[in-house]
């Protein structure tokens, strides 16, 4: 399913009429320089929208444009219109970066973001902590439009809470760390159906919103990593995240087109053990039989 580079080269320019999925960061909070913190690009009529913005998010973006996802702009300046599942800090640590890196190298417009309820104090936190920079490229020898880092804050419920004339985006509740807002989407494009997890224990919402979905997106840990963690970090997983066996059960019950697996949980190299990617991909194919990958940063599908 992945797009080879060839096959991007030879693309036009020309914004197509497609849905892609642009894997940026796959990772989790454990900061492996293979794997930058969640975010996602859609792209759909050429047209880009991010979900989650961990650390990373830029450079990977740019190394995307650079492998020929040119929806998303030289550094990044497109990256416009942002929706985020959760405010832990591996999916939002790249919220700096995101509204400044690329208003520094050239956005002139604002940046809209979707998300839970604390989004706008975060938004404000940030823009406050990076007071002396903006001041100074405001100001400064820069001159850079003060609308470039302007940023429109939206905070969600669950329900419907985008939709424009490329994409139709639903929030669900999902369980995780006894947040009370930490949602999974369901993105819905003239071309595909995408559901998002999140972070998440197995929930009914998700099922309930993963009807007739192309692509399932989610994340996952093995159960032989489970097996070797202190048993506080087994409560810890139980009823924060989502096991390979649930996981297989869950897609059983999808039958999504395509499963990519992601956020996938790692382990320290201390505790020696065959690669826990190949690890997790056999024990879910035991139980699922449907087409189903593990997600890496870059990879396009
Ligand atoms: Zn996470
Ligand atoms: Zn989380």
């Amino acid at each position: 399913m992945t797009i080879s580079d060839a096959d991007q080269q030879a693309g036009s320019p020309e914004p197509s009429l497609t849905t892609q999925i642009v894997m940026l960061g796959t990772g989790t909070p454990r900061p492996d320089p293979d794997r930058s913190g969640p975010a996602t690009v859609i792209v759909v009529n050429g047209m880009p929208y991010l979900i989650d913005f961990g650390p990373g998010v830029i450079r990977r973006a740019v190394a995307a444009y650079n492998k020929g996802v040119l929806a998303i702009g030289p550094a990044a300046v497109n990256l416009r219109t942002v929706f985020v599942t959760h405010l832990h800090a591996d999916h939002t640590a790249g919220y700096p970066d995101l509204l400044l890196t690329p208003w520094i190298l050239g956005r002139k417009d604002p940046v809209s973001v979707y998300g839970p309820k604390g989004l706008s104090d975060m938004t404000q936190y940030v823009l406050n902590a990076w007071k002396v920079d903006i001041d100074s490229r405001l100001n400064g020898i820069d001159r850079l439009p003060a609308s470039g880092c302007a940023v429109h804050t939206h905070e969600i419920e669950a329900g419907i809470f985008y939709r424009d004339g490329n994409i139709k985006v639903t929030a669900f509740p999902v369980r995780h760390a006894g947040l009370e807002n930490a949602f999974g989407f369901r993105v819905e494009t003239p071309h595909k159906t995408i559901v998002f997890s999140g972070d998440t224990a197995p929930t009914q919402s998700l099922l309930d919103n993963s009807h007739g979905c192309d692509v399932l997106i989610h994340e996952a840990y093995s159960q032989a990593t489970y097996d070797k963690v202190a048993p506080k970090w087994q409560a810890y997983r139980r009823e924060n995240h989502t096991s390979s066996t649930e996981l297989a059960e869950l897609a059983n019950r999808v039958r999504p087109e395509l499963l990519i697996l992601t956020h996938r949980v790692n382990i320290g190299a201390a505790m020696a053990m065959p690669d826990p990617e190949d690890v997790l991909l056999d024990e879910v194919r035991r139980l699922y039989k449907g087409n189903v990958v593990t997600g890496h940063d870059l990879d396009i599908f």
